[in-house]
C-alpha cells in the first residue's frame, strides 16, 4: 500500500447541494476517470448525493475510452495524471470518438497549475477542477455544463428541423406541380451535376428530349382539363421507366419532357427509347370519348462520351 500524494484530500466533505432535483426528470450520467481509489470513491459519493442518476468509473485512460464508447455518458470528470496514457491523451481520444457531438469534459488537476489548465483546454477539455474537489464547486460546474449541454441539444434539434425544412423546400421548388416530375430548374441543376459526374467517372451519359405530338391542337379540341390529365399520365409513365436511382425524368416545358440517363451508352438509350414508345402505345393516352391517341415523340438525343 503506497501513501497517497499529499495533495489528495482523503475525502471530500459533502455540501448537500443538489445538481438536479429528482422531479426534474431527465437522467444524467457522469464518467469519473481517476486512478486513486479514495479520491474516486469520494467523487462518486458526491455525484450520487448531488442527484446524478448514473456514475461510471474508470481508473485508467484505456478503460475510460471503452466505457465512453459503450455507455455514452453525459459528462466526463477526467484526472490529468493517470498511469499510462494521461488525461490529455484521453480527452483527445474522446473528442475523436464523437465527431459532430459534444460531451463536456471537466479536468481534475492535482495542483492549481496554470499550464495544466492551458494544456487541458487545448486537448479538448471544457473546464477544470482543482483537487481536493470542493463539493459545492463540483455541483456548480455540473449545473453550468448541463445548462450548456441542454442548450446545445436544443440547437442541434432546431438545426436538424431547419435542414429538413430546407430540403423539403428545395424539393418543392424543383418539382413540377402537375406531373410530379422534376421541373426545368431541377433539371438544370441535376443535369449539370450528372455531366460533371460522367466526365469524372468516364461514363457515357444520355439526354433524351421528347414532346407530345399535336398537343396544342389536342388542348384546343378537348380542353385544358383533358390536356392536364394527359400530361399527368405521361409523367407517371416516365417516372416508371426511370427505375435506376440516378435516372431523371423532367418536364422541360409545356408538353416537352427530358430524360437524363447516367451511365447509358447510345445503344442502350435506343433500346430504352423503343421500349418507351411501346409502353406509351399500350397506355393509349386519349381523351375521354375519343379515339384520338396522343403520341410521344423523341425528337432529340444527346450523348456524352467522355474519354
Ligand atoms: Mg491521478
Amino acid at each position: 500500500m503506497t501513501a497517497l500524494p499529499s495533495f489528495v484530500s482523503p475525502a471530500i466533505e459533502s455540501s448537500g447541494a443538489r445538481f438536479s432535483s429528482p422531479e426534474s426528470g431527465a437522467p444524467f450520467s457522469v464518467l469519473v476517470v481517476e486512478d486513486q481509489a479514495v479520491m474516486r470513491a469520494a467523487l462518486v459519493t458526491e455525484l450520487h448525493q448531488a442527484g446524478v442518476t448514473q456514475v461510471l468509473e474508470a481508473e485508467n485512460g484505456r478503460s475510460a475510452l471503452a466505457l465512453f464508447r459503450s455507455e455514452r455518458p453525459d459528462l466526463v470528470l477526467l484526472d490529468i495524471r493517470l498511469p499510462g496514457e494521461d488525461g490529455y491523451w484521453v480527452a483527445r481520444q474522446l473528442r475523436e470518438a464523437e465527431p459532430g457531438e459534444w460531451t463536456p469534459i471537466i479536468f481534475l488537476s492535482g495542483l492549481d497549475n496554470d499550464l495544466d489548465v492551458w494544456r487541458g483546454i487545448e486537448a479538448g477539455g471544457d473546464d477544470y477542477l482543482v483537487k481536493p474537489v470542493k463539493p459545492i464547486v463540483l455541483v456548480a460546474k455540473l449545473r453550468a455544463m448541463r445548462r450548456l449541454l441542454d442548450m446545445r441539444r436544443r440547437l442541434v434539434t432546431v438545426s436538424a428541423e431547419l435542414h429538413l425544412a430546407n430540403q423539403k423546400l428545395n424539393e418543392m421548388v424543383e418539382l413540377d406541380a402537375l406531373t410530379g416530375l422534376v421541373n426545368r430548374r431541377g433539371l438544370d441543376r441535376m443535369l449539370h451535376a450528372e455531366i460533371s459526374a460522367a466526365r469524372r467517372e468516364g461514363k457515357p451519359l444520355t439526354l433524351m428530349l421528347c414532346d407530345l405530338d399535336h398537343f396544342k391542337r389536342f388542348n384546343d379540341t378537348y380542353g385544358h382539363i383533358q390536356g392536364d390529365e394527359c400530361l399527368r399520365q405521361v409523367g407517371r409513365l416516365l417516372r416508371e421507366v426511370c427505375v435506376r436511382p440516378r435516372d431523371i425524368a423532367a418536364r422541360y416545358g409545356g408538353e416537352e419532357f427530358a430524360l437524363v440517363l447516367p451511365n447509358t451508352p447510345r445503344s442502350g438509350s435506343m433500346t430504352f427509347a423503343r421500349a418507351l414508345g411501346q409502353m406509351l402505345k399500350l397506355l393509349k393516352i386519349r381523351p375521354a370519348g375519343s379515339d384520338e391517341e396522343i403520341l410521344l415523340t423523341l425528337w432529340r438525343h444527346h450523348h456524352l462520351h467522355p474519354r
